[in-house]
């Protein structure tokens, strides 16, 4: 869920299934998990993220993949940066961004903190199902995780540029001021070459996987980590909240698609936006799962079963492009067939 859309390839956030360490090899499980904090967010933001990615890693752990490292970037005073799950090498980073101290533990910052999270342990538990199972898709994820670590490169390598421009400003010394020129020039010429190096990565996998749209990848990611966030906060509202920050609305994506408490139907719904594209789905587990007092307390199973379903769902579409750009109604009939198929015999 990003605020605004920054990246080559879409929005900064969930263009892609980012790997967590580790994850595609080693299973990890437990709660145990290298935390490294950031930002100029004050200690008290600081520490309410932190508490809330070792809760969430306490509570989802029997059933879904806990990441070994994340580093969490607070920022305060800032609600126009994208808030954002970024995959920078090897160590996931978390982007959270808030208003003011007010706003700390609210329902907001909480929403924001843990759908991001949410899509850590979400993508990594897709992840992990489709190296078991889907060989396919693993390998499609592994292209896609690389054409997205590239295109971050791409983007800051335009930032670092940007940077050094800034230099510049407060250089007085005319000698000084034309050896920092020169640098840049050089600087700009060489990351120039590094950059279409990777755009042309970037189309080559592209092609190997049959340039699969976007919205068929990134749909599922933003389900489970709107469901992880849902089941952790007991909310129904909890992404609705994230989007009406200081009682503005997101501009750009319709936080009504994600207040669950409205009962999104797939009959007739045609919002393609990758964010609600799968809302019905989210719904639909919300009202017959979360909701029944069976599931209640098995809220991180019923998650692990919507990964499961997703995962073979993405397999089944990766393998035909027929299925590739059905319609946001059908693509949820088809996903609510396959969780309902899984749940249905408890
Ligand atoms: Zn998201």
């Amino acid at each position: 869920m990003a605020l605004s859309c920054v990246s080559a390839f879409g929005c900064a956030e969930s263009y892609i299934f980012k790997r967590p360490e580790g994850a595609h090899r080693v299973i990890v499980t437990g709660t145990h998990q290298t935390i490294t904090v950031s930002g100029n967010g004050s200690a008290a933001a600081k520490a309410e993220v932190e508490r809330l990615v070792r809760e969430a890693n306490s509570f989802f752990s029997s059933d879904l993949v806990i990441p070994s490292r994340v580093h969490l970037e607070v920022a305060a005073g800032n609600n126009d940066e994208p808030f954002a799950l970024l995959h920078f090498g090897e160590t996931p980073r978390i982007f959270v961004p808030y208003l003011n101290e007010a706003e700390v533990g609210g329902k907001a910052f909480t929403g924001v903190a843990l759908h991001e999270h949410g899509h850590l342990l979400g993508t990594g538990t897709l992840e992990a199902i489709a190296a078991e199972k889907y060989p396919h898709l693993a390998a499609l994820h592994e292209a896609r995780v690389r054409a997205g670590e590239l295109a971050n490169k791409v983007r800051l390598g335009g930032l670092r540029a940007m940077a050094l421009s800034e230099m510049l400003r407060g250089r007085v010394v005319i000698e000084e001021k034309i050896a920092v020129q020169q640098r840049i020039a050089r600087m700009r010429q060489s990351k120039q070459t590094q950059i279409n190096g990777w755009l042309r990565e970037i189309d080559k996998i592209q092609e190997a996987t049959h340039n699969a749209p976007l919205p068929m990848f990134v749909g599922y990611e933003e389900l489970l980590a709107d469901l992880v966030t849902v089941a952790k906060t007991g909310d129904e509202q909890a992404i609705y909240h994230a989007l009406v920050r200081d009682g503005r609305a997101c501009e750009s994506y319709p936080a009504t698609a994600r207040d669950f408490t409205l009962g999104h139907k797939p009959e007739g719904w045609t919002e393609d936006d990758v964010h609600a594209l799968l809302s019905p789905a989210a719904s639909h587990v919300i009202e017959r799962y979360f909701r029944d007092p069976r599931f209640a307390a098995r809220k991180p199973y019923v998650i692990r079963q919507v990964a499961e379903a997703a995962a073979e769902d993405l397999n089944e579409r990766f393998l035909d492009v027929s299925l590739q750009n059905i319609k946001p109604e059908d693509a949820n009939v088809r996903l609510i067939a396959k969780i309902d198929a899984r749940l249905r015999a408890h």
